[in-house]
């Protein structure tokens, strides 16, 4: 018996994957990891650049790195940030792939979107490839719906995904605006495709608009029509694309179950990427940024147990030494492709570009740009 093994393995920092949006090639060199140096190198470097550089972390980013940011945010928010910097011609973006090309979509002409590392991908943004979901949409036209359908991506998305979305007149949403973008989608046709994460989207639909379980269902891109019928998708409110967050997949009810039995009283506060019966079980649930407010706002001895990127946590916890904040699983896990960038990338994409030369960057080609901004806008535009 032959086993097909499919594409070779391709070891990071070579190489191209093109079933993945990111890139796995980090040509250069790159410091040492244990150079005990690169802290001082990396501030030598952002000096060296000035006003010309514009560095932005996201949340679940290491704590070497973000200290280097000028400014920490979720991907939406950073994407604004790069935008509202239009005289920094080098925007450095300490995240994953699909956020860098929304700060190039976002971002004027000249300004150059640099990822220290193209390694760092999104292993849910990659659920979702263009022909995939191209083909979902004829699977939607042969069963007499897709006039009735309004897709709505959400921004952890690829470019081609947010142009697809542009170009059938749908939306953008996040995790703070998934239910505007709903109320709107429904105001103009009768179903929503949801892409790529169906536990926002039902989450959202169950939870926040009162739809029932079976008003949904999930279209599997690796079954023929999704694993669906025809009188299935008519019957259906919500076509849930088969995506998830491989980090808040991670919990489940008992890690819920385990912390409540460990910490009488805490307070679970769960992000709506978690599946549905963690969220059902959670006190509180919200977007990244929710959740650094809720913490920031806690009252001194109360007790929690957070659902998101261990990063993030680890550092709400060390904001706040009066409060208990621990994660909600016993496992720790980072999410890995945004602990691809660490301070050897970071410092070799700035040294490089206070040499006059712009590695990883990152761009998105006009066409794609132009669909892609118009679901963004739309965002921008929900009531
Ligand atoms: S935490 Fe989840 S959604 Fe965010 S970048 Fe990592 S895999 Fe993607």
């Amino acid at each position: 018996m032959t086993i097909d093994i499919g594409s070779p393995l391709l070891l990071l920092g070579r190489g191209a994957d093109p079933a993945s949006e990111r890139g796995v090639s980090c040509p250069g060199d790159l410091p040492p990891a244990s150079d005990p140096a690169l802290v001082e190198r990396a501030h030598a470097a952002k000096a060296a650049l000035g006003e010309r550089l514009f560095v932005l972390g996201h949340h679940y980013q290491r704590d070497e790195v973000i200290q280097f940011a000028d400014v920490t945010g979720d991907s939406f928010k950073l994407a604004q940030e790069a935008a509202a910097r239009p005289q920094a011609p080098y925007v450095v973006f300490c995240g994953v792939h699909f956020m860098a090309e929304s700060a190039d979509i976002l971002t004027r002409a000249d300004q150059r979107v640099v990822l220290p590392d193209l390694a760092a991908g999104c292993s849910m943004a990659d659920m979702a490839t263009y022909d995939q979901v191209e083909e979902c949409w004829e699977v939607l036209e042969d069963a007499g719906i897709a006039d009735d359908v309004v897709p709505i991506t959400y921004m952890n998305s690829s470019a081609d995904i947010k142009a697809f979305v542009g170009r059938h007149g749908g939306t953008v949403c996040t995790s703070s605006n998934a239910r505007r973008a709903l109320e709107w989608a429904f105001s103009k046709g009768s179903k929503v495709l949801f892409l790529p994460d169906q536990h926002l989207g039902r989450n959202t639909a169950v939870l926040e608009m009162g739809l029932g379980l079976d008003d949904c269902v999930v279209y599997n891109p690796h079954r023929p029509d999704g694993g669906l019928g025809a009188d299935e998708l008519r019957a259906a409110t919500m076509i849930l694309w088969r995506g998830h967050c491989s980090v808040h997949g991670r919990f489940s009810k008992e890690s819920v179950d385990d912390v409540r039995a460990r910490i009488p009283g805490v307070n679970v506060l769960v992000h709506p990427e978690c599946r549905h019966e963690v969220v059902k079980e959670a006190d509180h649930i919200g977007s990244t940024e929710y959740i650094i407010r809720m913490l920031d706002q806690a009252p001194a001895g109360s007790a929690w147990a957070v659902g998101t990127e261990l990063n993030l946590v680890k550092r709400l916890a060390d904001r706040h030494p009066d409060k208990t904040i621990v994660f909600l699983d016993k496992t720790v896990c980072f999410c890995s492709t945004m602990n691809r960038i660490d301070l050897p990338h970071l410092v070799w994409s700035l040294e490089s570009l206070a040499r006059g030369e712009v590695v990883n960057q990152i761009t998105v080609d006009e066409e794609t740009a132009h669909y892609a901004r118009a679901a963004l806008d739309q965002m921008l535009a929900l009531p």
